[in-house]
Order: structure tokens, then sequence, then C-alpha cells
């Protein structure tokens, strides 16, 4: 569920994916940040407001990809534009690709 008002692009969205990952991997590495709720630190409090959220932000796993019709790349669902030869595609919504 995602009531935010925010609307990011399949590419936007998988680069905050790639953020909020790199992010939550970084705060694990800080020394201590895994210890016990018992001995709380500030880093095991800064990566439980940071899972809410990530769990809050919703943004889900990565989208299927779609073949570019011209050179069969594969493209994000919902790119305009084919990353590697430049064509044009059929933009594409995850629902509306259920439905067809
Ligand atoms: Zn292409």
């Amino acid at each position: 569920m995602n009531n935010l008002m925010l609307t990011f692009s399949g590419l936007e969205l998988s680069r905050l994916r790639t953020l909020v990952e790199a992010v939550g991997k970084e705060i694990a590495l800080v020394p201590g940040a895994a210890t016990t709720a018992e001995s709380q630190t500030p880093w095991t409090a800064l990566d439980m407001t940071w899972s809410r959220l990530v769990e809050m932000l919703d943004l889900g796993t990565e989208p299927e990809m779609h073949e570019c019709p011209a050179c069969k790349h594969l493209c994000m669902l919902g790119a305009t534009r084919c990353g590697h030869c430049w064509t044009s595609l059929p933009t594409l919504k995850a629902k509306e690709n259920l439905a067809a």
C-alpha cells in the first residue's frame, strides 16, 4: 500500500531501490549496528528508523523488463525509450501489461 502522493518513473524507482539498499548495507556495516535491543546505540535506533522508512516507501521489487522491439535490449517496464538504441517504446504500465 502506498498513500504517498509521489510519483516516480521506473528508472527513478530503480535508483531509489539501489540507494535504499546501499544505505541499509552501510548502516549494517557500522560497528555496533547489529547489537541487541537491550544495548541500543544511536546506530540501532537509526537502523530501526531506517527500516520503518523503507517499509513506508514501499518501493517493491524491481519491475519486470521488456524487450525493445528494435534491438531486443531489455528495457525497464515504463521506459519511454530504449537505453540501447533510443527507439521509442510503447509505454506499458505493469497493470496494463497484465491485462494484455
Ligand atoms: Zn533498442
